[in-house]
């Protein structure tokens, strides 16, 4: 692969600004991979009036919501032609096992699909009120909306944001991670072919608080939708707070897996190690806390660490690899901070890093699984979003309630066991914005997701998505 120049989007074209640049390294290697354009505040504001004139002007938001739904099945479709060339630039670009990229391109393309569907199923209602005459609701789309994208699942969350606003007629302003610009820059010429009108999609490239920020405060930016870290969501929430734009957060996690006696230890023990070790750990959703009942907690911890270990740590292009490295030299040493801090707070290291040998070059971090862990301990409270996991022990559903409560994150979680009356109610009681029953799988394009607590505001996918990119106007008609 050439290590060519990208340039961000603008208009329907390739646009550098002032023609300056920032690199992005390659984890698996740690050489430098691509280098991006680096826009600045000027750019931003260029490209939020490029969006600004084409949804004032109507081209995109007056077409029928059947037609722009037609235009985003085009792009779920030429997603899936170019699923190889998209595949390896997300393996490579962060690190990613070439086989979970493959699966993140392919949901990208759904999720195209599944709004491509949704695009004419949003209506408004009929009230009845006390006056005579008609009442009724229609959704508008909010205007310009800013998109802010993180770098772990770089393209399926740049769908995620994309395909709904634009299946209800907004014009997006893209803002991917600085670490992971490269699959999301190929979408504006996929939406240029699909038929999406030129300065509808515009993707801006560039640091997060040079970039980012200049999206986020721009005075004409009507909403922004940023998934990231609870900091730069907080700091997001103040810069719109002046104007008074929309925003919507889908934030960090700190999710538990609750396992109750009465399940095959075995088989949860291994899905646990799935859920808690997927994409090195870098998952919001990743349920680093296992919350483990006394009867099975020395099994279970026996059969976690034994699958943890089995994971094949190496290339990314392998497609037999479970975890790459991880996405940045820095990253890495942050996460070998959280590893020595859980030592150092008392923490029972039940499996170190050093176990296992990793590639010398790049960013590898070999995974970590501690006991005998409390609480108060950083190594429980703070998303590490790394290969690392806690094991804690509890005796009744009301403690392990509790213990899956006491952290300032509410995004997801899972509970097994096979009484299901008390997997329902475990289940209803976590403060979480969603929840599996002896399952680990916690998204579903059709279905809501996000936080409660310091996990967000607001919930992306299924239709609750449509609503998230409109407003809500009433009209009133006098019949008489
Ligand atoms: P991040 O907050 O560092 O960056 C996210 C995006 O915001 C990037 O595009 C970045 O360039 C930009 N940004 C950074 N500072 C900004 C600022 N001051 N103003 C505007 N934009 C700014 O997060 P990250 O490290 O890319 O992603 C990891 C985090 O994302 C984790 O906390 C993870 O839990 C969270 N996450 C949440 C979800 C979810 O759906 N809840 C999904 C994936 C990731």
């Amino acid at each position: 692969m050439a290590m060519d120049k990208w340039a961000a989007w603008v208009g329907g074209a390739p646009y550098t600004g002032a023609g300056e640049y920032f690199t992005v390294d390659e984890p698996a290697t740690g050489h430098v991979l691509a280098e991006v354009s680096k826009l600045g505040p000027e750019d931003v504001d260029r490209a939020v009036r490029t969006a600004r004139t084409q949804f004032e002007s109507g081209v995109w938001q007056n077409q029928s919501a059947t037609q722009r739904g037609k235009v985003l099945l085009r792009m779920a479709q030429l997603i899936r032609d170019e699923v190889e060339t998209l595949s390896q630039l997300e393996a490579r670009q962060v690190g990613k096992p070439i086989r979970d990229a493959r699966d993140e391109v392919l949901t990208a393309a759904d999720c195209f699909e599944f709004y491509a569907g949704a695009a004419n199923k949003l209506h408004g209602d009929t009230i009845p009120v006390s006056q005579p005459g008609l009442d009724y609701t229609i959704r508008v789309p909010v205007g310009v909306v800013g998109l802010i994208v993180p770098w772990n699942f770089p393209f399926l969350i740049t769908a995620w944001k994309v395909a709904p606003a634009l299946a209800v007629g907004n014009s997006v302003v893209v803002k991917p991670a600085s670490y992971a610009p490269l699959t999301a820059l190929k979408l504006g010429p996929i939406a240029q072919a699909a038929g999406v009108p030129d300065g509808v999609l515009n993707i801006v490239t560039g640091p997060g608080g040079q970039t980012g920020e200049a999206l986020a405060s721009h005075h004409d930016v009507d909403k922004i939708a940023f998934t990231g870290e609870t900091t730069t969501g907080s700091r997001i929430l103040a810069l719109a707070a002046a104007r008074v734009a929309r925003v919507s957060l889908e934030l960090g996690g700190k999710s538990p897996t609750i396992v109750f006696p009465d399940v095959d230890v075995d088989m949860v023990a291994r899905l646990a190690v799935a859920s808690a070790y997927a994409n090195g750990g870098q998952d919001c959703c990743a349920r680093s806390r296992l919350l483990v009942h006394r009867d099975i907690a020395e099994a279970f911890t026996e059969r976690f660490q034994g699958y943890v270990r089995q994971l094949k740590i190496g290339d990314p292009l392998d497609p037999t690899v479970d975890m790459g490295p991880l996405v940045s030299l820095a990253h890495r040493d942050r996460v070998r901070r959280y590893v020595e801090s859980g030592v150092q707070e008392g923490a029972r290291l039940v499996l170190a890093p050093e176990a296992y040998s990793v590639p010398t070059h790049g960013f590898y971090q070999a995974p970590a699984v501690f006991s005998e862990v409390s609480e108060s301990m950083t190594i429980v409270q703070e998303e590490i979003f790394g290969p690392v996991s806690t094991i804690q022990v509890f005796d009744t559903e009301e403690e392990a309630i509790a213990k899956a409560n006491a952290t300032p994150y509410g995004l997801s979680g899972s509970v097994f066991s096979r009484d299901i009356g008390r997997a329902l109610r475990v289940a209803h009681r976590v403060k979480s914005g969603v929840l599996s029953v002896n399952s680990i799988k916690s998204v579903h394009l059709e279905a809501p997701f996000g936080g409660f607590k310091m996990s967000g505001i607001g919930r992306e996918l299924g239709l609750e998505a449509l609503e998230l990119y409109t407003e809500v106007k009433n009209i009133f008609v006098a019949l008489d």
